[in-house]
């Protein structure tokens, strides 16, 4: 077993050795601009670009044709709201999205408001699903987009799209999707679901960085965006930009392979995640899992370890990468947003951990970092005068603290 041990692939992932190789000629032989069409070079890259569109359009049950390539999810969630919001303006001036949702969408919900735009943001669940009848009630006559991720990066909570998306049609309001995390861990079906426009990227599914997607829906209903960036008309004119020909066809290697392993590899996280939760539960006590026990992703569990401080149980458990709160808002000591949206103490908040395993984590891996997590979190409450005070049975609601 090699140190230090991976465990935040929710942040990112390494890329697949058989993605980069599908990409290598594309830096070198086939450097073509996909946008050439008098030459062999423009056309071998067009095609190449067409093969990964169709590869990653059938993950989610799209049509090639509505796949948009974009920088990124980030790129890809600013222009879904942004790009409708504008669109439709006439329609009206009021969008839904929930709490717990990515940066990506509540900055650029909060732009929208500065624009004028009215967004009302939902709350959860304590067990961090945003409910379909809140969705319901939310919508107006001047409702033009819901915007719902599928599955949270940090709690790993997976939303009732389907019955969403089945409310979101029944009004006639287009939905939104911010499946990054979902993608190749849950199964995602744009028609099944009534998705109309959905953001991805090649980096949390074992393809390169900088590289990701727009859907947009082509077909009952035509959805419209107003572009976000101007310039050569590509993309049919919603995305302008020389296409990233090489990270294209990662992108669509890794939805491919995750396509053709999605029904073993959700399977072995899974058994890979229950054995590190049981085996942190059954040896600590005053241990709490953050999000739905079931409907989560395979591999996420999120763990809150009371009277422990998370950062000070990161320190500890040195030559393991892990995310204490959202890797996002890591940098700030703000307890995550999305804990505290479920209702979680702000205490409990900062004694949580992100374990996020993946393709290349081992049974090996997750027993190294079960025994290294208990031997910490109780060395760490050995040390605390709170802990301490509960096990000889002192209430500390009851405790009257004074003020030095
Ligand atoms: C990582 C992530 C993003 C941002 O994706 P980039 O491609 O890094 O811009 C957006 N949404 C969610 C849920 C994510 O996990």
């Amino acid at each position: 077993m090699k140190l230090p041990i991976y465990m935040d692939y929710h942040a990112t992932t390494p890329v697949d050795p058989r993605v980069v190789e599908a990409m290598l000629p594309y830096f070198t032989e086939y450097f073509g601009n996909a946008a050439s069409r008098n030459h062999p070079f423009g056309w071998k890259a067009e095609e190449a670009v067409e093969t990964a569109r169709q590869q990653i359009a059938r993950i989610i049950n799209a049509d090639a044709k509505e796949i948009i390539f974009t920088s990124g999810a980030t790129e890809s969630d600013n222009l879904a709201l942004k790009g409708v919001a504008d669109m439709y303006r006439e329609k009206g001036n009021h969008l839904i999205t929930a709490v717990t949702e990515h940066k990506a969408i509540l900055d650029s919900a909060k732009r929208l408001e500065k624009w004028g735009f009215e967004v009302t943001y939902l709350p959860v669940r304590a067990d961090g699903i945003v409910d379909p009848a809140d969705v319901e009630k939310a919508i107006t006559e001047k409702t033009i987009l819901v915007s719902i991720m599928l599955a949270n990066n940090e709690i790993g909570t997976i939303n009732p799209l389907a019955e969403i998306g089945a409310i979101t049609r029944k009004h006639d309001v287009l939905l939104h999707t911010d499946a990054v995390q979902g993608i190749g861990k849950a199964p995602v079906d744009v028609e099944a679901m009534n998705i109309d426009l959905l953001s991805m990227t090649a980096h949390k599914i074992y393809g390169p960085k900088g590289i990701g997607a727009l859907y947009v829906r082509r077909r009952k209903p035509r959805v419209r965006l107003t572009p976000i960036i101007d310039g050569g008309g590509h993309e049919r004119g919603m995305r302008s930009g020389t296409l990233n020909v090489p990270g294209i066809v990662g992108f669509g290697k890794a939805c491919e392979l995750c396509q053709q392993e999605f029904e073993v590899e959700t399977a072995r996280l899974r058994r890979l995640s229950a054995r590190l939760r049981d085996g942190i539960l059954s040896q600590l006590d005053d241990v709490h899992l953050n999000g739905h026990a079931e409907k989560r992703l395979p591999n996420n569990t999120n763990l809150s370890f009371a009277y422990v401080e998370g950062e000070s149980l990161l320190m500890g458990l040195s030559d393991v990468a892990l995310s204490s709160g959202s890797a996002c808002t890591s940098a700030s000591l703000e307890p995550s947003y999305v804990l505290k949206a479920l209702g979680v103490g702000e205490d409990l908040a900062h004694s949580s951990i992100r374990f996020g395993l993946g393709r290349f984590s081992t049974e090996e891996e997750v027993d190294y970092v079960i025994e290294k997590v208990v031997y910490h979190v109780n060395r760490l409450r050995e040390m605390s005068p709170l802990y301490e005070m509960v096990k000889e049975g002192i209430d500390l609601k009851s405790v009257q603290w004074t003020a030095r």
